[in-house]
């Protein structure tokens, strides 16, 4: 019996039928004996959609307000999956980062987990519980909402693992697994067995957005063993190792950025610039 820790982000949980099919696979494991803790994203494209509002009131929101209003995100997909486990037949109970007590720091929109209070986690699932928590969020010593920055589920993930010592922090995706370059840009990607914390850091800092950087550092640091998966087609996906794996040629894609080449300009000084 192994403890898991799962993490489904926002394309997996899109819509209802989406989240009652993560229920599913959820209990599929815990029938099967080992315990699980669920970190979910924002429905998709819910995180967008709040900004926009923010957006279509100020240009300049206070930190603070921002995240009480990003944070509402993650909320309603903890309750929805666990209603959904429930209704299965899988008990289920959901917690917000506050509620647990993931303690970050103050900066917000891009808060750092300083600590979190594993009491109740613990207690639920010795009781048979699947417990399911709100990732990219958390609460600082004063009780202010925070969130840590986009992607920030994948961290919320990692940083439970690495509290609970799971066995495995899995991160199920739309993709299954990490590939060479992002395979939805490029058709010739392939998909890795293994790749190193060290390529997976560099691969997020040149901006694939795959997994959020700071929970490749965090799963580094504490030596989480990390797993980057399919929510919707079986299979091995990516184990993310601190051995070296096989030394390939891995492109970072990011499709903020382009190049150009100006032809024909005389090389003389101000002319060339
Ligand atoms: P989630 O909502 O599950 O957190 P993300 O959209 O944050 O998912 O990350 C998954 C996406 O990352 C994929 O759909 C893919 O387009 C993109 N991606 C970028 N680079 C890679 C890569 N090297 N390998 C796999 N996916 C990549
Ligand atoms: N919902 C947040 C975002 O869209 C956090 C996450 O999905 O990991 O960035
Ligand atoms: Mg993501």
């Amino acid at each position: 019996m192994a403890l898991l820790v799962q993490k489904y982000g926002g394309t997996s949980v899109g819509t209802t039928e989406r989240i009652e099919a993560v229920a599913k696979k959820i209990k599929k494991f815990k029938d099967s004996g080992d315990d699980v803790v669920i970190v979910v994203s924002a429905m998709s494209g819910e995180t967008n959609r709040l900004l926009s509002l923010s957006g279509s009131i100020t240009e300049e929101p206070a930190g603070r307000e921002l995240d009480v209003l990003l944070s509402t995100g993650e909320q309603v997909t903890i309750a929805l999956l666990s209603m959904a486990l429930n209704k299965i037949s899988c008990p289920s109970k959901s917690y917000t980062g506050g509620q647990v007590r993931i303690q970050t720091d103050s900066a917000h929109t891009k808060a750092r987990i300083v600590d979190i209070d594993t009491q109740k986690l613990q207690l639920d699932l010795a009781s048979g519980f699947v417990v399911v928590v709100a990732g990219f969020q958390g609460v600082d010593i004063d009780g202010n909402l925070t969130t840590l920055g986009r992607g920030g589920s994948d961290t919320t993930a990692v940083a439970l693992a690495a509290v609970l010592e799971a066995e495995e922090c899995q991160i199920y995706t739309d993709v299954d697994g990490v590939y060479t370059t992002d395979p939805r840009v490029v058709d010739s990607a392939r998909r890795m067995d293994e790749v190193t914390f060290e390529e997976m850091i560099e691969m997020a800092s040149l901006g694939s957005k795959v997994l959020q950087i700071r929970a490749v550092e965090f799963a580094a640091k504490y030596n989480v063993p990390l797993r980057v998966l399919s929510s919707f087609k079986d299979g091995p996906g990516t184990l993310i190792t601190i051995d070296r794996g096989n030394e390939m040629e891995r492109v970072a894609f990011n499709r903020d950025e382009a190049k150009s080449t100006v032809v024909g300009v005389p090389d003389i000084p101000e002319i060339a610039s």
